[in-house]
């Protein structure tokens, strides 16, 4: 099944359980100061959970494009290395405002996954909140007996705050949850191992795809939680992680929606996918983050020296390095992706293909002027290199590279070891936390790197609407 399919059956599944179907907001929420970027399909429905504000429909489905390289949910270290954790991603969400709970919401889930998608229930696990001392929360005993009904006990495991527990941020509305996992593993492989180890859910082909949050706290500022005035349902599906399941592949690169990019990549740099470990990895972040940086710069969040923009400028260096070390790309390339990223998902995100101009720009602007730096920050590396005495180069040179070349210090750290010389990294980071509290007070300023941009197909915007009260939703359109 294609990855657009995929798509349009969950959302068409939760339409004729009465949602409404809804676009993805921007990834960045102009108004709100507690989150830098959307980092679930939640946060752009923040204002209807507190219930300071009432939906039209109180039932909504979507899917989000979220991205995690910030705060409480950051899996920046893990993309590439792991064939899961994305920055950018989809996240399929069916919602019920004060309207249905648990029983439909966990019901809805098994009918999608096993009767509609066809998974087979034998690699199904579930997890439920076991209560957590520090909260004073009892076990979700109601999900454990609802589940009981689906399947069998053996396979539905107890989890602690840490994973069944879900918390957009340090505030804001939470409540315990329930996740649905998928083994992937091969029947060989299954046949090795027994017990125990078969529900083993760090094993890396046992897989997190969706979680069913079941909103009914809010966390205060001072940390203590209140109970929201309604008990509502929020679920997460990692769009890319089910695809990998659908088509039955072993990791999201595999999917369509990755492999049109790993292809144009292969081409771009004459380098092959699959063959060593030191390519694949730059191929996958290359692919990853070029979705991350496109789709920002598509919703009007462009680099920038500053919060919300510094961090997607960093993304893209962090892509440039990867080209520059180990695809020897010595030229600006990753904007040429964006011609397939907006072919392939245009369809469900018309900001891609009404903006891919602008993205394609603003990306070859950057990567050429990152490039400059590069080239000339190795040129002074060299030089530190020279001059240093013992096997360490201190703190204070790499940040010298970090700062005024824009050189990431991981790749300092690369070229040092392979010139057999050492990083002070302690240093380093007393001058990074020195220049942070710097670039603290000018973030209050970040807002001003947000650019609106206009749709051009008219008959596809509606305009910029606050419904009944403040929710950030800025663009509608059909999906
Ligand atoms: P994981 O434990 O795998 O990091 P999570 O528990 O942090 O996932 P949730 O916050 O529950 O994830 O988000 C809901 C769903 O979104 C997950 O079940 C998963 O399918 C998907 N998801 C989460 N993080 C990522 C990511 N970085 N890349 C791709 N999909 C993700
Ligand atoms: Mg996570
Ligand atoms: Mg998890
Ligand atoms: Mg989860």
């Amino acid at each position: 099944m294609k990855s657009q399919d995929i798509r349009s059956q969950f959302l068409s599944f939760f339409e004729d359980k009465k949602h409404s179907i809804v676009p993805s907001a921007p990834m960045v929420l102009k108004d709100d100061p507690t989150l830098m970027f959307v980092n679930s399909g939640m946060a752009p429905f923040k204002e209807y959970f507190l219930g300071n504000a009432v939906p039209k429909n109180s039932r909504i489905t979507d899917t989000q494009k979220c991205l995690r390289v910030s705060g409480k949910h950051n899996d920046l270290e893990e993309v590439g290395y792991d064939t899961y954790h994305h920055t950018l991603f989809e996240m399929l969400g069916n919602w019920s405002f004060g309207d249905y709970f648990k029983k439909e919401a966990i019901a809805w889930a098994w009918e999608l996954l096993v009767d509609v998608y066809g998974i087979d229930k034998d690699i199904l696990y579930v997890t439920v909140f076991e209560g957590s001392d520090d909260d004073n929360l009892p076990m979700d005993t109601e999900a454990y007996d609802l589940w009981k009904q689906f399947i069998s006990e053996d396979r539905i495991l107890k989890g602690n705050k840490k994973d069944n527990f879900w918390e957009m941020g340090d505030q804001g509305p939470c409540g315990p949850c329930s996740e649905i996992h998928v083994d992937i593993r091969s029947a060989e492989e299954k046949a090795k191992i027994s017990g125990k180890d078969l529900v083993n859910q760090d094993h890396p082909q046992v897989v997190e795809i969706w979680n069913l949050v079941f909103m009914q706290y809010n966390r205060k500022a001072n940390g203590s939680l209140e109970s929201l005035p309604d008990k509502h349902i929020d679920t997460g599906m990692g769009f890319e992680r089910l695809c990998m399941v659908l088509q039955g592949v072993q990791s999201n690169y595999d999917t369509d929606v990755f492999t049109p990019i790993i292809r144009e990549i292969e081409t771009i740099t004459d380098k092959k996918y699959g063959k060593e470990e030191k390519i694949d990895v730059a191929i996958r972040v290359i692919a990853d983050h070029v979705r991350a940086v496109a789709f920002s710069i598509a919703d009007g969040q462009l680099p920038s020296n500053t919060g919300a923009g510094y961090v997607i400028r960093r993304i893209l260096r962090r892509a440039v390095r990867y080209g520059f070390t180990f695809l020897d790309k010595k030229e600006p390339f990753i904007y040429r992706l964006v011609d397939v990223l907006s072919e392939k998902m245009g369809r469900a995100f018309p900001e891609m293909k009404a903006q891919k101009q602008l993205v394609e720009n603003v990306i070859k602007e950057e990567e050429q002027s990152f490039l400059r730096t590069l080239d000339q920050g190795l040129v002074l590396l060299n030089r530190i290199v020279e001059e240093t005495k013992g096997d360490t180069v201190s703190g204070e040179k790499a940040f010298e590279l970090y700062d005024t070349y824009g050189f990431p210090i991981d790749l300092t750290a690369l070229i040092l070891s392979e010139k057999g010389l050492k990083l002070d990294e302690k240093g380093f980071n007393e001058e990074l936390q020195k220049q942070k509290k710097r670039s603290r007070a000018a973030s209050e300023m970040s807002r001003d790197d947000w650019t609106v941009l206009v749709d051009d197909a008219e008959e596809e915007f509606v305009g910029y609407d606050s419904l009944e009260a403040n929710v950030k939703i800025t663009r509608y359109r059909k999906v």
